[in-house]
């Protein structure tokens, strides 16, 4: 596989992270062409004159809004940012109903549009959506991934690089398993540089991995109560796996790929290093967990399985 030259990619939902996710593109100059594709006409095409207005500051790239699936057709990478929201008194379930309804009709619709796009799921719950998608479709599971918790292991890193003093990038940690409540901190592999987290100094407790991990695990929720939406952290995670599978980086994400006997889980998507190119995204066969973390992991893809057979018998 190669590096993809003249990009084209569909970012599907012109919402909060719709929007942000094609700023990002845009600005990051990740893509040659970005559709902004929604249902909502006079929205997206008013995102999309916005952004296009910034010309004068961008590179090359060019951005379109369009409620047409037309006009997505040979991407090479969609992002799906699209649903809807939760309406007041509605269930966590009833929406992810909603949801997989939503993909049932508009993921084949994309795929037949573009046949040889990589997917990136982007639209909450990522990894059960994953899951009902690939299922659907027939879909090679490296091909339809989710972002998963790219978002999360940014959060990570972020916390321990302000605690640390370091550059974030100089952290070396993942966050695993469900976007969501039952996801698990590596941290048996986590380093700073080449320091191990436990040898940092001064050290780091376990009281304090877990008040860090706990802020990382409820940080959307904190961010939702004060402006309604996560958007721009997400917009640039959703960009950087985009621009490993542009790029064919064979960079290292956490992203929730349908595993297939892999790490004792079996047609489950969930969140494991995994290595991301012009190829899609593979979890990464050696990558290695504590007793615990493996027990943890094991314990989110049973929740998330649950709650898969729960939206298929719904459906
Ligand atoms: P939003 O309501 O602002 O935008 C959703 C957009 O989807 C709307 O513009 C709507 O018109 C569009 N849409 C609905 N049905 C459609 C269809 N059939 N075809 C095309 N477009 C359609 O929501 P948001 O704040 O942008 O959030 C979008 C999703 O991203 C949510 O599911 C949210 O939970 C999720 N999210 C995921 C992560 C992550 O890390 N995976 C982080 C933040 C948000």
């Amino acid at each position: 596989m190669a590096v993809i030259e003249n990009a084209k990619v569909t970012v599907v939902g012109a919402g909060a992270v719709g929007s942000a996710t094609a700023y990002a593109m845009l600005i990051r100059g990740s893509a040659r062409q970005v559709v902004l594709y929604d249902i909502d006409r006079a929205r997206v095409e008013a995102e999309a004159i916005d952004l296009a207005h910034g010309a004068m500051f961008l590179g090359a790239g060019t951005v379109t809004g369009t409620s047409e699936i037309d006009r997505t057709a040979h991407s090479h990478v969609i992002v799906v940012t699209a649903g809807a929201a939760q309406r007041p008194g509605q269930t966590r379930l009833a929406l992810i109903e909603t949801n997989a309804r939503i993909f049932r009709t508009m993921i084949p619709q994309l795929v037949e549009a573009s046949p040889h796009a990589i997917v990136i799921v982007v639209t909450n719950p990522c990894d059960v959506l994953t899951m009902l998608a690939v299922e659907q479709t027939g879909i090679d599971p490296a091909r339809l991934f989710a972002s998963g918790c790219v978002l999360d292991t940014s959060r990570l890193r972020w916390a321990i690089a302000q605690r640390a003093g370091v550059d974030a990038r100089s952290v070396h940690a993942h966050i695993a398993g469900e976007h969501g409540d039952s996801q698990v901190p590596l941290w048996s592999t986590a380093t700073i540089g080449p320091v191990p987290l436990a040898e940092w100094d001064p050290a780091f407790g376990d009281d304090e991995l877990d008040r860090i991990a706990q802020g990382v695990r409820t940080a959307a929720y904190a961010i939702i109560e004060g402006k309604g939406a996560t958007n721009y952290a997400i917009g640039l995670a959703g960009t950087r796996v985009a621009e490993a599978v542009l790029r064919d980086e064979n960079a290292i994400l956490p992203v929730s790929t349908v595993l297939q006997n892999i790490h004792s889980i079996d047609g489950v998507a969930l969140s494991v290093p995994s290595i991301v190119g012009s190829a899609g995204a593979v979890p990464l066969a050696g990558a290695r967990f504590s007793e615990r973390e493996q027990q943890q992991l094991e314990a989110s893809a049973r929740t998330l399985a649950e709650t898969a057979a729960r939206v298929r018998a719904a459906l």
